[in-house]
Order: structure tokens, then C-alpha cells, then sequence
């Protein structure tokens, strides 16, 4: 992509609203405009980010075992009246009249729908187990919609929903969401914890929250600090094997970590001091085992091996998509601007042609896009006449881990420089030998 004709509208002084680095680095970096309180359009640079979000996150519930299908963001009253959540959800729920007078709404979740999917096309447990989810666009009337993307109106949140024959069967599900979300996570670049939760309108009592820490956060965490340093890595997971899956999940969840809400003084005071922390935290998805709340609501259920009718088991487990785009900003800018980690960035590298318009830089920042797009990593290019400080800044800002610098004092000696974002540090090479860098850097990561 070249720069002069792209569409990045990047402000050049901090916006007043943005009170948190991640929502003012979004609106100066050109990725989002406000439509209206906690509505967002999201312009060409931070969609890019959003469907490498969107990406990974359908690649490592695939990776599980679950299946992806779409669900509408309208939904009928009476499905929750069935629940009896019409209700129960309260000014949250932004409800609706269609021209022919019946109550509508937007859904704030997906409990109801996939229910009602479920109980029309499955009776036996012969189609068990089975995960089913979708990536789509929700609404909740929040009082205080704020800090950008990360508390909006309208966002879009991936929603799962298991159907178990029994209580194991939906534990293990439950411990399948739990790895694979680890995964999710680090694959973005995040450290994201396991914390036990208190359960909200969705009901159960199996639940926990992944969070993020960040003295932004929302959320007051406590935790053992050792916890920060369990990573999944690069291990084989058989998402099919209960008990390994149960393993991971138990070596993630048995240091200390809990919200506020869940908050045990007691046990918190057991840990040894040096290792004892306090902070903050940014909610980034949740996982629930609620068991027949709505089967049992809803009549769905399923005949047995045994040949009983019993209603089926099931659980919801979320990714706050959109609001993780705020959430990898904050745990990851410095002063100049955003530094994406390599799993999420909006382009793998730019180049910037310190003099445009001299015929052997063009020529190079070209060879060079060329030789990055045929390995299927597309640079963002800056083209445009200006000068290298105005470009520098730019990069910094939208925070593409690596760039490509090309002058003509080192093209005279056959070379340009990489430039790492999070580092700083440059190193002279050839062209070839950048492409070759970047290519090695992302396979890593693919
Ligand atoms: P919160 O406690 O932050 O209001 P929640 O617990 O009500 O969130 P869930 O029902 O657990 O939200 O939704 C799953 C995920 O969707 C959350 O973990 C969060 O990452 C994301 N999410 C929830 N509300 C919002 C919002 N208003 N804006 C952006 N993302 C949100
Ligand atoms: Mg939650």
C-alpha cells in the first residue's frame, strides 16, 4: 500500500475526549471516528487491525473444535421472554418497534438465538458434543460509555456457546475455551490472566475472566505476580484429551489471581509478600458454565444413551474484539506512539524513502515492495513528498513493528536500514537481506 493513496487521517494534536493512550493514539493514528457515544466508525487502518484480531480468533476457536456460523444483531422479544430476561436485562437492552408494532432488540448476547437454533435442528446426543459461535456486532446501552473502543455501545464481541450431554462433557468444554483462549491471547501479543469472576445477568457459578493488566483498567486485580509468567508457548494441545486440557487449565488458574468482586482477603494474605500484587486490569473476554438455565427455559434437550429426555448442557464464553485493540495499546505504546506486536499489526513493515522522487531511492523502495508482497507481506509505503522527520513521526505513531529505511547515502553502498519500533535499534543490510528478516520474523508468527 502506498501512503499518498491511502486513507489515514492522522491528527497531529492530542483530541481533548481522549482521556486513556490507547483512545488517543486510535484517533491520532486515523483508526477510528466517533459516530455518537461509544459508536465508532472504524476507518481503514484500525479495520485492518480488527480483522487480524477477528482472524485470530476464529483461527484458534477452529483450532478447538468449535464451529463458526452468523447470527443476526436484531433478535425477536419473544425469544427472551422465553428466558425471561426480556425483562430481567434492563435499560442496557436498547429495544425496538418494527412497522408492525412487535418488539424487537438489539442484541447485548446470544444466549436465547443459539438456543432456539440449537432446539429446532438437535435432539440427540449422537450430535454431541457441539460449540457453536459466531464473531458479530452487539449492543448494550452502557450509562458511561468511555475510553474509546474499550467501553462502547456497539462493539463487537466473538460469542461461543457449548451443547453437552452431561456436566463433565460441558466442564471439558468449558476447559477447551479456557486454553484456547490462552492461546488467543498470546498469539496477540498479550499476557491476558485467568481470574475467578463473580457471574453477571448470564448466570452460573463456573466462571472466569481473562484480564489484561493495565493501570487503565476497570477492573481492581489482585494476584500472585508469578502468575504473569506462565506462558502456553509453542506445546501441542489435544483439544479432544479432558485430561490435558484440565492440566493446563489448573497450572493457569491455581496462583492467586481474583477481581474485586471475587476477592478472598484470607487467601490473598497467604502468599509471600514479595510476590503479593494489587493493580489494575482490562477485561478482555469470559467464560461460563451455566449447565440448563436456558435449556431447561427453553425446552431443549436431548435423549440420551440411556434413552432419557434430558435438557442439554451448556456454557457462553466471550472475546471482547473490538475493545482488544485498546487493550493491546495500552500494554503496548511508548511516548512517540502504538508499537503492535506482530500478530495484530495493520501492515508487517513500512518503508520510508527518505528522498522521493530521486530515481535510484524509487526505484529501491519500490524493488522493495515488490520483493515483500510476493512473500505476502504487504508493506505500507510512505510515499509521499514530505520530510523524514514528518515520516518518522507517522511511522511511530501507527507503530508498525519494523521499517525499512532507504536513503541515497546508504543506497550508494548497496544498502538500507531496519528499523525495530519496540527496540529502536537499526541495523544496515541489503534489500534482499530485509526481505529475508521480515520474512523469517512473521513466519514465527503465522
Ligand atoms: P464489563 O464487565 O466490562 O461490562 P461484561 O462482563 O458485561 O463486561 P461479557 O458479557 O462478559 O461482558 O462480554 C464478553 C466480553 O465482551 C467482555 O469480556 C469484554 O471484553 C467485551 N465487552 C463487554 N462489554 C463491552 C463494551 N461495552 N465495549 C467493548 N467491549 C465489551
Ligand atoms: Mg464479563
Amino acid at each position: 500500500m502506498r501512503l499518498s493513496r491511502y486513507f489515514l487521517p492522522v491528527l497531529k494534536e492530542d483530541p481533548k475526549e481522549a482521556q486513556i493512550v490507547s483512545h488517543r493514539y486510535m484517533l491520532r493514528a486515523g483508526m477510528i471516528k466517533q459516530q455518537a457515544a461509544g459508536i465508532y466508525s472504524w476507518l481503514p487502518l484500525g479495520y485492518r487491525v480488527l480483522r487480524r484480531i477477528e482472524q485470530i480468533v476464529h483461527e484458534e476457536q477452529q483450532r478447538a473444535g468449535h464451529i463458526p456460523l452468523l447470527m443476526p444483531t436484531l433478535q425477536p422479544a419473544d425469544l427472551w421472554r422465553e428466558s425471561g430476561r426480556y425483562d430481567d436485562y434492563g435499560q442496557e437492552m436498547l429495544r425496538i418497534r418494527d412497522r408492525h408494532e412487535r418488539d424487537m432488540l438489539y442484541g447485548p448476547t446470544n444466549e436465547e438465538m443459539i438456543t432456539d437454533i440449537f432446539r429446532s435442528h438437535v435432539s440427540s446426543y449422537k450430535d454431541l458434543p457441539l460449540t457453536l459461535y459466531h464473531i458479530q456486532w452487539k449492543f448494550r446501552d452502557e450509562v458511561r460509555p468511555r475510553f474509546g473502543v474499550m467501553r462502547g455501545r456497539e462493539f463487537l464481541m466473538k460469542d461461543g456457546y457449548n451443547f453437552d450431554v452431561d456436566r463433565a462433557a460441558a466442564l471439558h468444554a468449558y476447559n477447551r475455551h479456557m486454553v484456547s483462549y490462552l492461546r488467543t491471547y498470546e498469539r496477540m501479543g498479550l499476557t491476558a490472566i485467568p481470574m475467578r469472576a463473580a457471574s453477571g445477568p448470564i448466570g452460573g457459578d463456573n466462571t472466569h475472566e481473562f484480564l489484561v493488566l493495565a493501570n487503565t483498567g476497570e477492573s481492581e486485580v489482585f494476584y500472585d505476580d508469578r502468575v504473569t509468567a506462565l506462558k502456553l508457548g509453542q506445546r501441542e494441545i489435544d483439544y479432544d484429551d479432558r485430561a490435558q486440557v484440565a492440566s493446563v487449565c489448573e497450572e493457569f488458574t491455581t496462583l492467586y489471581a481474583r477481581t474485586d468482586e471475587t476477592h478472598d482477603a484470607a487467601a490473598f494474605e497467604q502468599i509471600p509478600e514479595a510476590h503479593r500484587k494489587v493493580g489494575r486490569g482490562i477485561e478482555v473476554g469470559q467464560i461460563f458454565y451455566f449447565g440448563t438455565k436456558y435449556s431447561e427455559a427453553m425446552g431443549a434437550t436431548v435423549v440420551t444413551k440411556e434413552g432419557t429426555r434430558v435438557p442439554v448442557e451448556m456454557g457462553s464464553h466471550g472475546i471482547g474484539v473490538s475493545r482488544l485493540l485498546g487493550a493491546i495499546i495500552e500494554a503496548s505504546h511508548d511516548d512517540k506512539g502504538i508499537i503492535w506486536p506482530e500478530g495484530v499489526t495493520p501492515f508487517p513493515v513500512g518503508i520510508v524513502n527518505l528522498k522521493q522522487g530521486d530515481v535510484a531511492t524509487d526505484a529501491a523502495c519500490a524493488g522493495l515492495e515488490k520483493a515483500l508482497v510476493a512473500r505476502g507481506l504487504e508493506p505500507l509505503y510512505d510515499d509521499r513528498e514530505e520530510r523524514a522527520g514528518a515520516k518518522f513521526a507517522t511511522m511511530d505513531l501507527i507503530g508498525l513493528p519494523w521499517r525499512i529505511t532507504v536513503g541515497p547515502r546508504g543506497l550508494a553502498n548497496g544498502m538500507v536500514e531496519l528499523t525495530s519500533r519496540r527496540t529502536g535499534e537499526s541495523e544496515e543490510m541489503r534489500p534482499e537481506a530485509a526481505v529475508d528478516r521480515i520474512a523469517q520474523i512473521y513466519a514465527a508468527h503465522a
